[in-house]
């Protein structure tokens, strides 16, 4: 049997409640889980690796790089089915997306971690671990690209997000839904990812792209923050189908006259961004001032690939190519 890597990099999955602090810490070890693993499951064949303690509000774009290096490691191993990550819900998304744009091999990556810490009660980390050590196991998960695996439930890392605070069943593809479930022990997939491009970025990042969220009412000074202080990438969660108050446009405007490339998504949570309106500020003066519409891309995901595709060296037309869905 080919072995799974397990690479811990912290999460509510590896914390239990410190008495002092009255809140969750990072406290279980790998070999801890692994142990308890064991008692419940017959596994033999799980390999770990640790490579942080941090809860993922800590998780960085160089953390990210680091353990794409540790991931192609060990699927470079021919002993090896593929890799799964323990990793904090809070960013999971951001690291599964980074690691899906720089994927260069078909064995299968799977994220996982748990929203209820080690005391609490119906600690949902094992269910999850094991879930996705069977999606690695399982034949046709290879080629399909970075998974998150919760709650039974397998995610496309291209298409998912973390939706509730609380519930376990976080993890949505909001407009799609699963790819698949694991069911006992079956690894069901019912369809294929329909957002998916095979992106195979080098693995590289470039730190001075940066996010907005629009609200009524914005003026345009961040854009002029972030682009006096050098931005190369700025990517905007805009209004609706794309949209922006007209008081901003002077520093988009501005922006693009320097070159710093800027994205448009959306702040709704489903659908594309168009160029529907006509309007200062709509889709269509964003277009002529030289923005590149993001698709359906989450604001944090596109500013994954626009960070990645900037420092690979991609110019404006290659970024609109590699955006437009
Ligand atoms: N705050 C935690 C983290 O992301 C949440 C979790 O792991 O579920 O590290």
């Amino acid at each position: 049997m080919k072995k799974v890597a397990l690479i811990f990099t912290g999460g509510t999955i590896a914390m239990k409640v410190n008495s002092k602090l009255q809140g969750a810490v990072p406290s279980v070890t790998p070999s801890e889980l692994i142990s308890t693993l064991a008692e419940v499951t017959e596994y033999d064949n799980l390999e770990p690796y640790e490579f942080s303690k941090l809860p993922s509000p800590s998780i960085t774009p160089e953390k990210m790089y680091e353990l794409k290096k540790v991931v192609d490691q060990y699927l470079a191993d021919d002993n090896f089915a593929g890799v799964v990550i323990v990793h904090g819900t809070d960013t999971l998304e951001e690291t599964a997306f980074y690691l899906d744009v720089v994927s260069t091999h078909d064995k299968p990556v799977v994220l996982t971690g748990s929203m209820k810490n080690a005391s609490d009660l119906g600690y949902d980390g094992l269910t999850n671990l094991v879930s996705a050590i069977k999606v690695v196991m399982e034949p046709q998960s290879r080629g399909k690209g970075v998974f998150v695996v919760m709650n039974y439930s397998i995610n496309a890392a291209c298409e998912v997000s973390k939706t509730h605070t609380l519930n376990l069943d976080t993890f949505k593809s909001f407009e799609f839904g699963p790819i698949g479930i694991i069911d006992d022990d079956d690894v069901i997939y019912f369809r294929k990812q329909i957002q998916r491009k095979a992106y195979k970025l080098k693995n590289k990042y470039n730190e001075l792209t940066y996010l907005i969220k629009v609200y009524a009412g914005m003026t345009g000074e961040m854009i002029d923050y972030y682009v006096e202080n050098g931005a190369k990438g700025i990517v905007i969660e805009a209004l609706g189908r794309g949209n922006v108050p007209a008081v901003m446009m002077d520093s988009i405007r501005n922006a693009r006259r320097k070159g710093v490339e800027v994205v448009i998504v959306s702040r709704c949570i489903g659908g594309r961004v168009l160029d529907s309106y006509g309007y200062i500020g709509g889709g269509k003066d964003l277009i002529k001032a030289g923005c590149i519409l993001g698709g359906n891309l989450s604001g944090p995901k596109a500013r994954i690939l626009l960070m990645i595709a900037i420092e690979n060296g991609y110019n404006h037309d290659a970024l609109i190519d590699i955006f437009t869905m």
